[in-house]
C-alpha cells in the first residue's frame, strides 16, 4: 500500500480526492492548517469511506513542523493542493499569497529532496494562460498571468521546471485545473467558502438556499453564445480521479508532465444557471451587472494530452454537476456544522 501526502486536504479539492484514493487503496495522511476548511470533514470522510486519514493540523509555511510529518512516515508521494485562491483578495494582500503559496511549496520541495520522496503532483490553474489567444486552450499555450494568486502559480510551475531539469530522477505532475463544481453525491463534503463567494456556482448556491438575494451575472456583451463569459466547468469528483490517473503515471518515472484537466466544453453563465434552475426546480432570479474586470471571453479547456497520456476523461455533465451542488448545499446550508 502506497502512502500519499495531501496538502489542503481538508480543503474542497483535497477531500474529494482523499476519498478517490482511500476508495483506491492508498493510505492518505493529511496535512492542512485548517486556514479555509473544517475539522468536521475528517468525520464525513470517514462516514463516506470508513476510513479516517491520519491529520496533522500544521501550516506548511512552519518547515519544523512540516518536517516532523516527513521524520514520522515513509511517503510515497505528495499532493500539494495547500495554498491561498482568492483572485481578488491576491490584488489587494499580494504579500500574503507570495508568503503562503510559495514558502508553504519551498519547503515542501525541499523535504521532498532531504526525505528522498521523488512523486508530487501541484494543483496549478487554468489562470496560467491569463487571455488566451484562441480556444480550446492546449498545454502548449503562451503563459501569462493577470494578478498576483496566478502569478504564484506560474512562479511555481517555474520552479518545478528549473528543479526537475535538474533532477531527472523527480517526478512531478503540474495540473492546470479549469473551473471545479460540483460535489461528491453523498451530499456530505463539498465546497464551503468564507463570506460572499468569488465563484460562479458557490453563488448560485447561496441564491437557491436563500443567503442571495440575487445572482449578478457580470456582463452580457462579450463574444460568446449568448454574451455571458464561457468556461469548462469540471465535476471535482472527476478531477478528483485525475489525480489518481496521475499518480499511477508519476509512479512509472515520467520526469516532468503538465496536463490541463476540464471536460473540453464551454458553458456560458446564463446556460449554467439555466442548468441550475432545472436541477433545484425553482427560479433562480439574476440581474445582469456590468462586467468584472480582469475577466475574458471564453476560457475551455484541450483534454487530448491527459487522455491520450493517462486516459483522462471527465464522465460528468453540466447538469450532473448542478445536482450534486445543490445536493450539496440544500444538505449544508450553513457549511460544515456538526
Ligand atoms: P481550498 O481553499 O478549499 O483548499 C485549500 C486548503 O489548503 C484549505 O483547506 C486550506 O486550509 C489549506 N491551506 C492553505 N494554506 C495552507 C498552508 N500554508 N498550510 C497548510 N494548509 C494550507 O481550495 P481548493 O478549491 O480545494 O483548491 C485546492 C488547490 O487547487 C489550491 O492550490 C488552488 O489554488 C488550486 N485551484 C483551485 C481551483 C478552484 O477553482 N477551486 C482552480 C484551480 C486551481
Ligand atoms: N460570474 C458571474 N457572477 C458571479 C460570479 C462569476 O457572472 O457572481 C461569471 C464570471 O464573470 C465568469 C464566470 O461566471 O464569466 C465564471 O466565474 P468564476 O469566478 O467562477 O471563475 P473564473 O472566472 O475564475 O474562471
Amino acid at each position: 500500500m502506497k502512502t500519499i501526502l495531501v496538502t489542503g486536504g481538508m480543503g474542497y479539492i483535497g477531500s474529494h480526492t482523499v476519498v478517490e484514493l482511500i476508495n483506491k487503496n492508498y493510505d492518505v495522511i493529511i496535512v492542512d492548517n485548517l486556514y479555509n476548511s473544517n475539522k468536521i470533514v475528517l468525520k464525513r470522510i470517514n462516514i463516506i469511506t470508513g476510513v479516517t486519514p491520519k491529520f496533522y493540523e500544521v501550516d506548511c509555511c512552519d518547515y519544523n513542523n512540516f518536517e516532523k510529518i516527513f521524520k514520522e512516515n515513509k511517503i510515497d508521494a505528495v499532493i500539494h493542493f495547500a495554498g491561498l485562491k482568492a483572485v481578488g483578495e491576491s490584488v489587494n494582500l499580494p504579500l500574503k499569497y507570495y508568503q503562503n503559496n510559495l514558502i508553504s511549496t519551498l519547503n515542501l520541495i525541499d523535504l521532498m529532496n532531504k526525505y528522498n520522496v521523488k512523486n508530487l503532483v501541484f494543483s496549478s490553474s487554468a489562470t496560467v494562460y491569463g487571455a488566451p489567444k484562441s480556444v480550446p486552450i492546449d498545454e502548449t499555450f503562451d503563459l501569462h498571468v493577470t494578478n498576483p494568486y496566478g502569478r504564484t502559480k506560474l512562479m511555481i510551475e517555474d520552479m518545478l521546471r528549473d528543479y526537475c531539469f535538474v533532477n531527472k530522477d523527480f517526478n512531478c505532475a503540474l495540473l492546470r485545473y479549469f473551473n471545479p463544481i460540483g460535489a461528491h453525491k453523498s451530499g456530505l463534503i463539498g465546497e464551503n467558502p468564507n463570506g460572499i463567494p468569488n465563484n460562479l456556482m458557490p453563488y448560485i448556491t447561496q441564491v437557491a438556499i436563500g443567503k442571495r438575494e440575487f445572482l449578478g451575472i457580470f456582463g452580457n456583451d462579450y463574444n460568446t453564445v449568448d454574451g455571458t463569459g464561457v468556461r469548462d466547468y469540471i465535476h471535482v469528483c472527476d478531477l478528483a480521479l485525475g489525480h489518481v490517473l496521475t499518480l499511477d503515471k508519476l509512479f512509472t518515472n515520467s520526469g516532468l508532465v503538465t496536463y490541463n484537466l476540464g471536460t473540453g466544453k464551454g458553458t456560458s453563465v446564463l446556460e449554467l444557471h439555466d442548468a441550475f434552475e432545472k436541477a433545484c426546480g425553482f427560479k433562480i432570479p439574476y440581474k445582469i451587472m456590468p462586467r468584472r474586470a480582469g475577466d475574458i471571453d471564453s476560457c475551455y479547456a484541450n483534454c487530448d494530452k491527459a487522455y491520450k497520456e493517462i486516459g483522462f476523461k471527465a464522465q460528468y455533465n453540466i447538469d450532473d454537476m448542478c445536482k450534486d451542488s445543490w445536493n450539496w448545499q440544500k444538505n449544508n446550508p450553513d457549511g460544515y456544522t456538526e
